[in-house]
């Protein structure tokens, strides 16, 4: 073969790997830019999961979404609900796990299309008895909340959000640390000049302890020298007086340690975004614009908005829930025609178990989450074959888990190819990645949840830099290229 023709060869069979600038239409250029403006406001208005599933209703209702109750009931013989049906409902579970549904023009029996992100991050916890005081400072014990890099979270301003249920059974929502004039918190750490032997000599994974995750909250007593505690009685007593909190309330609270401010635009090019908890609101922003972006499509289309992942999908409002199957046996039971009068209501039961379990099994989802962009720094814990990067678009994780992919749900060949063929066509630029090189480390998501019900799934999501710390990194490309990659795919048949 002579030089053209090896050059004509390689075209055909050797993959391209696309930077996502190179590839975008100025139309294109401009809409990514309005897309992120969006997206930025979002994180400073979700950075809790209460607050993430109360942003993502209010956009939702905005938007012509309708609670899904409201026509449950009118199913019972209620009234209607004030706003039109437009086949856009919702439903919020415990305030912190969100479905968003848009019907579409074909039955559902054949399958629908999910999109299932998480909104918690990792974050410090207040404990349930947190208040003391210690050398003439009061202080908040915290439990930290998935998995997190102690020393990142030293010496760095710290907002408190969260909500305490008094003793009355009235609610007591509080937001500190994010308005300019608002005071911080922060935990302290040790002077290099004495850090030495408690902390320079040791391995990092035990030179911080997570018992010394102690935010500073006060240093004005209350009383002179004879009152004991009055450190932490003037603490007390501030919440008292502006919250009428007493430390009994502390109990049962709520109270989640974040990083205080603002996401920020990061590089001179104003090409990144620099943010805590873009891990995992990236995709739920996404997901979120990606179905209000989706009417008259085929499918329908469904997003959930699952708590808990950082510890592993637990709890009533974890992807290991049954929050899906009740959403989805509701989407059922008010698109179902009123039962035959021969019929009895077992059988009528038994139709739409049956039913539902069909839909589900015919389904198909994209687990909506982060993987982890090649680091210049730390280029050895990745094979640079198969790892992400930044700004090279949506990418498909075909497995996570550790040591031999254990704890992953790994996509078959067939739904990888489905999801590639579309993104191809759609001029989604895309890559692919895993966790880190093998046997390096690892996680998972809640594609392996969703897996159990028989769905196809797959990981699919942005890649960042400094995942799970104060101020992760992402590509706006990526922001774009991911909602771009959704959208398309609520509109398909995969
Ligand atoms: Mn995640
Ligand atoms: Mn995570």
């Amino acid at each position: 073969m002579n030089k053209k023709e090896i050059e004509k060869l390689e075209k055909k069979i050797l993959k391209k790997e696309k930077l996502v600038f190179d590839d975008l239409a100025s139309r294109e250029k401009k809409a990514m830019f309005e897309l992120t403006e969006d997206y930025k406001k979002f994180l400073d208005s979700a950075k809790t999961e209460r607050q993430a599933a109360a942003e993502i209703i209010r956009i939702a209702e905005k938007h012509g979404f309708i609670n899904i109750n409201e026509i449950l009931e009118m199913k019972k013989g209620f009234k209607k609900p004030d706003k039109p049906d437009k086949g856009k409902y919702y439903s919020i579970f415990k305030n912190k796990t969100v479905a968003l549904a848009v019907m579409g023009k074909e039955d559902m029996s054949s399958g629908i299309n999910i999109i299932a992100s998480h909104i918690d991050s990792p974050r410090l916890d207040l404990k349930q008895n947190p208040v003391y005081e210690d050398t003439d400072l009061a202080f908040l014990k915290t439990h930290y909340y998935g998995g997190i890099r102690k020393y990142q979270w030293l010496a760095i301003p710290l907002a408190l959000h969260g909500k305490f249920v008094k003793a009355n059974g009235d609610e007591v929502e509080i937001n500190i640390g994010e308005d300019a004039d608002d005071p911080v918190f922060a935990v302290s750490d040790l002077l290099p000049h004495l850090a030495g032997k408690l902390q320079a000599n040791k391995k990092l994974s035990e030179a911080f302890e997570g018992e010394k995750l102690n935010l500073i909250a006060g240093s004005i007593p209350l009383g002179n020298d004879k009152i004991k505690n009055r450190f932490k009685l003037n603490l007390l007593k501030l919440f008292y007086e502006k919250y009428s909190i007493t430390e009994e309330d502390f109990v049962s609270a709520e109270l989640e340690v974040v990083p205080a401010g603002k996401a920020r635009d990061l590089g001179l090019d104003r090409s990144m975004i620099g943010s805590y908890g873009q891990d995992d609101r990236i995709c739920a922003f996404t997901e979120l614009k990606a179905i209000l972006a989706t009417e008259n499509q085929d499918k329908t289309a469904v997003g959930f908005f699952f708590d808990k992942e950082e510890i592993g999908s637990e709890g009533n409002t974890g992807a290991k829930s049954r929050f899906l199957e009740n959403f989805l046996s509701d989407l059922v039971f008010i698109n179902s025609k009123n039962s035959s009068k021969n019929s009895s209501k077992n059988a009528n039961d038994q139709f739409h178990e049956r039913l539902l379990k069909k839909i589900i099994l015919n389904s198909s989802a994209l687990s909506a989450d982060v993987n982890a962009a090649i680091d210049p720094d730390f280029k050895d814990v990745h094979e640079k074959m198969n790892a992400a990067r930044i700004g090279h678009g949506i990418c498909i994780t075909k497995f996570t888990g550790s040591r031999g992919k254990t704890g992953s749900s790994d996509a078959s060949a067939e739904f990888v190819g489905r999801i590639r063929k579309l993104f191809n066509e759609k001029h989604v630029v895309w890559q692919t990645g895993e966790l880190g090189k093998t046997d390096q480390g690892g996680g998972g998501t809640i594609a392996k949840f969703l897996a159990e019900y028989g769905m196809d799934v797959v990981d699919c999501g942005p890649a960042v830099l400094s995942m799970h710390s104060p101020f992760e990194i992402a590509s706006k490309t990526d922001v774009y290229m991911t909602f771009k990659g959704y959208k398309n795919f609520y509109r398909s048949f995969v």
